[in-house]
C-alpha cells in the first residue's frame, strides 16, 4: 500500500532522524571504546550525500516538443498521449500525480525521497541504499560486538555495568535491525528489477499480465492489436513447453505458448548488460556522479526474431477500460502485495493509449 503523509516533508524528516539517530548513538559508543571513527564517518558522509542526490536530482521528464514517429512499421511502441502535458510519452514514461509531470522510465513516486525514481536517478537512489545498508551493517556488526562482550560479563557485579550504554546499545540494534530489514527489502526488490531490466512499474505489469495470460480476454486483446498493427491475423505461435490445458474449439488462447514464452522486449538477457543499461558502467555504479546509458527516450529491445508475438509492451496495449468493477483491468488489477498501478504515483487520469483524433 502507497504511504501518503499529510505533510510530505515528513517523508524526509522520518529517515533522517533515523539515520541520525543511529549514527549519534554510533559515534558516542565508539568514542566511549576509543575505537577508530574513519570507517563511519566516511559511511556516513556517503548516505548523506547519496540521500541529497536522491533527493534533489531529477529523474527526467520528455522534451517538451517530443513526439512519436509513427512511420515506424511495425509499431514498435504504443503512442501514449499525456493529456495533461499535452505531449506523446515516450515508451517506459508515466506521469506522476504528485509531481504532477511525465516522468521518463518512471519506477515509482518514493515518498522517503519527496521525488519520483526513474531513468536518470535510479542509479542515485541504489547507491542510497547501497550505502545505508552498508553503513547500517557496519555499525550492527560493531553493537553485535558489543552486545556478546556483555554477555561474556554477564556475571560482573551490577554495579560494574552501564545500564545507559546497555539501554543505548540495545534500542540503536533493534533500530539498525528494522533498517536492515525495511530497506534490504526495498533493495533486493529494486536490483531483482534491475536484473531482468524491468521498473518497479514493469514488474507489476509483468505480473497482470501474467496473470491473465491463459483467459481469453487477454488473447482477444492480443489477437486485436496484433491485426491493427501487423495488418494480418496472430500466426501459429510455438512453444518448447506442452500446454495440457483443455480449450474451447474457438478458443482465443493459442494452444502452444506458455507464459515462459513471452518475450519482455527491454530484457537483454544478460544480467551484467541490464545492469549497466540502468545504472551505467560498471565502473560508475558507486561513484556518486555515475548516470545511466540510455537517454531515457529510446531503449534497445530484443531482435523480432526472438520475440514472436512482435508487439509492444504490454502486449494486449495495458488492457486499459475506464470500468473500475473490472477487475482485469489496468486501473483495477491488484498484485499479490495488494498493490494496484495507483500505489506506485501512476496518475490514471493519463494511463489510456491513443491520442484524441485532434492530436
Ligand atoms: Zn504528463
Ligand atoms: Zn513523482
Amino acid at each position: 500500500m502507497a504511504i501518503v503523509f499529510k505533510w510530505p516533508w515528513l517523508g524526509i524528516a522520518i529517515p533522517s532522524l533515523l539515520i541520525a539517530s543511529i549514527q549519534l548513538c554510533a559515534h558516542y559508543l565508539f568514542y566511549r571504546d576509543r575505537a577508530d571513527q574513519t570507517k563511519l564517518v566516511i559511511l556516513a558522509a556517503l548516505v548523506w550525500y547519496s540521500y541529497y542526490l536522491a533527493i534533489y536530482t531529477s529523474p527526467g521528464h520528455p522534451p517538451n516538443n517530443y513526439t512519436v514517429d509513427k512511420s515506424q512499421k511495425p509499431q514498435k511502441q504504443w503512442y501514449k498521449y499525456c493529456s495533461k502535458c499535452k505531449h506523446y510519452k515516450p515508451e517506459r514514461t508515466h506521469h506522476c500525480k504528485t509531481c504532477r509531470r511525465c516522468i521518463l522510465k518512471m519506477d515509482h513516486h518514493c515518498p522517503w525521497t519527496m521525488n519520483c525514481v526513474g531513468h536518470e536517478n535510479i542509479p542515485h537512489f541504489m547507491r542510497f541504499l547501497t550505502w545505508v545498508l552498508v553503513a547500517v551493517s557496519y555499525t550492527f556488526s560493531f553493537l553485535v560486538r558489543k552486545l556478546s562482550s556483555y554477555y561474556k560479563n554477564r556475571n560482573l557485579p551490577a554495579y560494574l555495568v552501564g545500564k545507559k550504554e546497555l539501554a543505548l546499545v540495545i534500542v540503536c540494534t533493534l533500530l539498525c535491525v528494522f533498517i536492515l530489514f525495511t530497506i534490504g527489502i526495498l533493495f533486493l526488490r529494486t536490483l531483482f528489477n534491475l536484473i531482468s531490466n524491468e521498473t518497479t512499474i514493469e514488474s507489476w505489469e509483468r505480473e497482470r499480465v501474467h496473470s491473465q495470460f491463459y483467459t481469453e480476454k487477454f488473447w482477444t486483446k492480443v489477437r486485436a492489436n496484433y491485426q491493427r498493427i501487423h495488418g494480418k491475423p496472430l500466426p501459429e505461435l510455438t512453444s518448447w513447453k506442452t500446454n495440457y490445458r483443455e480449450l474451447r474449439r474457438d478458443s482465443q488462447i493459442p494452444p502452444n505458448f506458455s507464459y515462459d514464452d513471452l518475450v519482455f522486449p527491454y530484457d537483454s538477457g544478460s544480467t551484467f548488460q541490464n545492469l549497466c543499461m540502468a545504472l551505467g558502467p560498471v565502473h560508475l555504479w558507486l561513484w556518486p556522479w555515475g548516470k545511466p546509458k540510455e537517454n531515457g527516450i529510446d531503449f534497445e529491445k530484443v531482435s523480432e526474431d526472438e520475440d514472436q508475438l512482435n508487439l509492444p509492451w504490454p502486449p494486449d496495449g495495458s488492457n486499459y477500460d475506464n470500468d473500475p468493477s473490472d477487475e482485469t483491468t489496468v486501473s483495477s488489477w491488484i498484485n499479490d502485495l495488494g498493490e494496484t498501478l495507483d500505489d506506485f504515483g501512476v496518475d490514471l487520469a493519463t494511463e489510456p493509449y491513443e491520442a484524441p483524433k485532434d492530436i
